[in-house]
């Protein structure tokens, strides 16, 4: 029987954080106060985020200690498995080795948890006792509603309308893990009554949900903001996913050609990526980063790389990012999570570094490959995932056709359980 199942111990969960600041070769540019345009200050941040998250968000240091209170708490679902997927190999019948990092074993079934405890940990260390975000599909909503249970804060959470009434399992895991979940845009904030006013159909978006949050916490007592992907510190959580796989592709014993992740923000990609790029901006390995994305929103592919904000009414910080403009709403794909119009910044400096490559694809194409996996492998993956899947079958077939092995790894940031509505859609051929 071949090896397929890469297993670290608990000891293995990595005890760092890796920050790909302390090693690009030119300087990430620096977000700008929304009104002066001058780089933000400290005290700019306070108004929404605790200053130790803001301390990390601008932190030079290469490696950043994990405290011992969030790795008890990644215990829980980590070192999460790697595994090859032989299966997929002989339906393709590709001389390609094809690698896979599973995150849907986390408790709300993908990476996302990985920055929620993180936050809520260093929130509860700063007194806050309630945080306010937005949600897309609903797994950044719920991941935040777990870590705030577990440290004992209070969730607020903004979800996008279309994603409320397609995706209602998530907003039940939300009540479930005791959250209060808001249909965006509401009546409750004064940007939510500005769109209802002019468009009471308004489905929502991840820039006007962000708004929305972000005026709760500004005028909510003891109440702090929280984003679940773009951020330097949120990409930089994510890091512990491509050190784990370090250590099981040495297991394995082999070294990726090949590096692919979806992108929505960007987070679980960088997760992936970063830790391998540090050895490629070291000029050690040549790895080939490629980052995939929707067509429905295009962000690195047809975007333009510029001062942007985060949300839609324009109250965050700009952060230099490919973006598709902030008043960008996109079509209602299932894969809701990918439906954002930026990009994070490192993701983005990556890509005008030539670091990483973007490709996009059409929605009925990564159900198509998606399909293709659960027949092979089992697992259904997050529609968000099977945009990588997708990228990683048309690698594995270009290896097929030039005759030569390739090592490729990808990033299975969730499973899509709570998504089989889309999938139905799907097979129904009802998905355009
Ligand atoms: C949210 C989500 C994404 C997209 O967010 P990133 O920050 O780009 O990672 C991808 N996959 C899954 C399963 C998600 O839940």
């Amino acid at each position: 029987m071949s090896t397929t199942h890469f297993t670290l111990k608990q000891s293995d969960i990595p005890t760092q954080w890796y920050n790909i600041l302390a090693d690009f070769a030119e300087p990430l540019p620096p977000p700008l106060h929304p009104g002066t345009k001058q780089p933000v200050t400290l005290q700019d941040m306070l108004a929404i985020f605790p200053e130790n998250l803001v301390m990390q968000e601008m932190c030079p240091d290469r490696w950043v200690e994990i405290p011992a209170a969030v790795r008890d708490i990644y215990a829980l679902w980590r070192p999460t498995p790697l595994l090859r997927a032989v299966r997929l190999e002989q339906a393709l019948q590709t001389p390609a080795h094809i690698y896979y990092k599973y995150e849907g074993v986390s408790p709300a079934g993908s990476h996302k948890p990985n920055t929620a405890v993180a936050q809520a940990y260093y929130n509860k260390q700063a007194g806050t006792q309630r945080l306010a975000t937005e949600t897309g599909a609903g797994q950044w909503g719920s991941s935040l509603a777990l870590a705030c249970k577990l440290f004992g804060l209070e969730c607020v959470v903004y979800m996008v309308k279309v994603s409320y009434h397609q995706k209602p399992y998530r907003k039940m895991l939300m009540h479930t893990w005791g959250a209060t979940v808001h249909s965006s845009p509401t009546r409750h904030t004064e940007f939510g009554r500005k769109i209802l006013d002019k468009d009471p159909e308004c489905p929502g978006s991840l820039g006007i949900a962000i708004s929305e949050a972000i005026e709760d916490t500004v005028h909510h007592p003891h109440t702090k903001y929280s984003l679940g992907s773009v951020l330097n510190h949120v990409c930089m959580h994510q890091t512990i996913v491509g050190q784990e796989c370090m250590k099981q592709m040495e297991l394995a014993g082999e070294e990726p050609d090949v590096l692919i992740g979806c992108v929505g923000g960007g987070s679980n990609f960088a997760g992936l990526v970063f830790p391998y790029l540090q050895h490629k901006i070291a000029g050690k390995k040549s790895y080939r980063v490629i980052a995939v994305e929707p067509t429905s929103c295009p962000t690195l592919t047809k975007g333009d790389l510029k001062y942007d904000f985060g949300d839609t009414a324009g109250m965050t910080p700009l952060l230099m990012m490919y973006t598709l403009g902030h008043d960008f709403i996109p079509p209602s794909i299932h894969a809701g999570g990918l439906r954002y119009h930026g990009m994070a910044p490192t993701v983005s400096h990556a890509k005008k570094l030539g670091l990483i490559d973007a490709v996009a694809y059409p929605q009925t194409k990564i159900f198509e490959a998606a399909v293709q996996f659960a027949q092979t492998e089992g697992i259904v993956p997050a529609p968000e995932s099977a945009h990588a899947v997708a990228a990683t079958i048309d690698e594995a077939v270009a290896a097929r056709e030039e005759g030569k092995k390739r090592v490729i790894l990808f990033n299975l940031s969730g499973n899509g359980m709570l998504d089989l509505a889309s999938y139905d859609a799907y097979l129904a051929g009802h998905l355009k």
